[in-house]
Formats: structure tokens, C-alpha cells, sequence
């Protein structure tokens, strides 16, 4: 039955739709890590073969048209970055499945 599917179709969207995340804390880019290297006279970290300081963190964001703003991250700020990262993609992710499932569902209705 097409009216069954059609019903369903909806309370499934009208479910994700529920489910949606706060969207305030969302995020954009990506974090990296970098070592780092000091450059003062005799620091053994930074010596050849050293590995330098760090992590330090670093929020790499596109810009558009090849440009990439690299941010540093203070230590004490990581995690609220990772959470809006986190956030950003859970949203993606229901809004993707949205997305899909009112395909199915105009795909449903064409053929009423
Ligand atoms: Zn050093």
C-alpha cells in the first residue's frame, strides 16, 4: 500500500527530525596535532632526532578556494572544540538520513 508507506516514510523523518542535536555548539574543521620545535641553543627536544614540544593543537578550517585558516587550540579549549566538531557531524549525519528518507518519500508521491 502506498498510503502505508507514505505514512511511515513521514513518522520515520518525523522521528530524525526529533532527534535533531542543539545545533548551537556546532563546529566547523578539523583538529589536527604538531610538534613543534623551539629553536633555542642546546634544547635536547629540539636536537636532530629530537621530537620537538608538544602536541600543540591546531583547528584547520577551509575557507574556500584552496584557503586553510589554521587556528591554535589552547590545551584548556580541546575538548569544547572536540564536542562542537562532534556535534557539526551528528547533525550532518541526522540531516543526511533526513535527506534520504523525503527521497524515498517524493519517490512515494510521484507514483500516487
Ligand atoms: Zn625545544
Amino acid at each position: 500500500m502506498k498510503e502505508k508507506r507514505v505514512f511511515q516514510l513521514t513518522e520515520k523523518r518525523d522521528r530524525l527530525a526529533e532527534q535533531m542535536p542543539d545545533a548551537s555548539i556546532a563546529l566547523t574543521g578539523s583538529l589536527m596535532s604538531r610538534m613543534v620545535r623551539c629553536n633555542k641553543a642546546g634544547c635536547r627536544r629540539c636536537q636532530k632526532g629530537g621530537k620537538g614540544h608538544g602536541p600543540i593543537w591546531i583547528l584547520s578550517v577551509s575557507e574556500g578556494q584552496g584557503h586553510v585558516r589554521q587556528i591554535p587550540i589552547p590545551r584548556h579549549l580541546k575538548r569544547e572544540v572536540e564536542q562542537g566538531l562532534r556535534r557539526f557531524a551528528d547533525i550532518q549525519g541526522v540531516l543526511r538520513q533526513i535527506g534520504q528518507v523525503n527521497r524515498e518519500l517524493l519517490e512515494e508521491q510521484k507514483r500516487q
